[in-house]
C-alpha cells in the first residue's frame, strides 16, 4: 500500500496565529518544527501499520517548510519539495492507494478555526464546486476522486476535522491536535500527546484503507462549476482576463469543464491571476 500525504501547516500541533505559518516571520521556524512533527508522527503510524510507501507532498506556501535532513524514515518514503507545481497540494497523489491530509485547516469564512482561508487567504473569498461551498480539504479531495483515490485521514483542528467529516462520512479518520477560540487563538495539545494522537489515527486509516472502508469523495456525474469569489472587484477584473472565463458579478468567476484536475488547475491560475 502507498500512502500519498499533503502537508500543510496551519493544522499543526500548536500552530494558532498566522505568524507562525509565515516565513518572513522569526516565528515561522516554530511553525516548520511543528509542522515537521505531525507529519513525522503521521509517517511512522503508516509505516507500522503496514504501508510499504509513504510520499509526502509539501503543501504550504512556497512549499519548502519540511526538512528532509530530519526525516530519517530510509527508502521507503520520499518528499516532493518546491514549487510551483501543477496540481499544487495533491501534486503526486495518483500513484497513491489512498491521501491523508495533514496540518490541514477550515474553509475561509468558518467560525472558530484556527487561520481558517481557502488557498490564498488575502485573494479567495469562497469556492463552490456545483453549488456546494468547499475548502482546501474538499477541493483537494474532489481532485483525488476522480482518480478513485481515498481520503483516509484528515489532520488539523476541530473545525477542518468537523468540515471533513461532514464531506466524507464516518469513514474518514480524524485526528484533532487543537480547538480554535477565535482565529488565532486555540486550546492545543501538547506535543507528546497530539504525537501518539496522529500515530494511532495513522494507523486506524491504514487498516480502513487496506480494507476498502474509506472514503471516495463523491463527485457527482463529472460535469464541473466551479465559483470563486474574490474578495474585491479588481481582483475580479484580473482574473475575468482569462479567455473561457465567466464573469457573473463583480467579484465572482465561473469555469466549467469536465475533468477535475483541470477545474484544479483553472482554480490555481484565476487565483494566482487575481493575486497579481
Ligand atoms: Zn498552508
Amino acid at each position: 500500500m502507498k500512502i500519498f500525504i499533503s502537508a500543510d501547516m496551519e493544522g499543526a500541533t500548536g500552530v494558532v496565529r498566522g505568524v507562525q505559518t509565515d516565513h518572513r516571520e522569526k516565528e515561522y521556524e516554530f511553525g516548520c518544527r511543528m509542522m515537521l512533527h505531525d507529519v513525522k508522527a503521521v509517517i511512522r503510524g503508516a509505516l507500522d501499520a503496514g504501508a510499504e510507501r509513504v510520499l509526502v507532498n509539501d503543501s504550504h506556501w512556497r512549499m519548502i517548510n519540511l526538512d528532509i535532513a530530519a526525516f530519517g524514515f530510509g527508502e521507503r518514503v520520499s518528499l516532493i519539495s518546491g514549487s510551483p507545481k501543477a496540481l499544487c497540494m495533491v501534486e503526486g497523489f495518483d500513484t497513491a492507494d489512498a491521501a491523508f491530509f495533514v496540518g490541514y485547516h477550515a474553509k475561509a469564512g468558518t467560525a472558530n478555526a484556527t487561520i481558517d482561508h481557502t488557498i490564498s487567504g488575502s485573494v479567495v473569498y469562497s469556492i463552490t464546486l456545483n453549488g456546494k461551498e468547499l475548502g482546501e480539504t474538499g477541493l483537494n479531495a474532489a481532485v483525488c476522486a476522480q482518480r478513485g483515490v481515498p481520503l483516509a485521514l484528515v489532520t488539523g483542528d476541530a473545525a477542518v476535522c468537523a468540515e471533513a467529516s461532514a464531506l466524507l462520512g464516518d469513514g474518514l479518520v480524524t485526528a484533532c491536535v487543537k480547538t480554535a477560540r477565535g482565529r488565532e487563538s486555540a486550546e492545543c495539545l501538547l506535543p507528546e500527546t497530539s504525537d501518539q494522537v496522529l500515530d494511532e489515527a495513522a494507523k486506524e486509516a491504514v487498516r480502513r484503507a487496506r480494507a476498502r472502508k474509506s472514503p471516495v469523495m463523491d463527485i457527482g456525474s463529472g460535469a464541473f462549476d466551479l465559483r470563486i469569489a474574490f474578495h474585491n472587484s479588481k481582483q475580479c477584473d484580473e482574473a475575468a482576463i482569462l479567455p473561457g472565463i465567466e464573469r457573473l458579478d463583480g467579484r465572482t468567476v465561473r469555469a466549467t469543464g469536465r475533468d477535475m484536475e483541470t477545474m484544479m488547475r483553472m482554480a490555481l491560475s484565476l487565483i494566482s491571476l487575481a493575486g497579481s
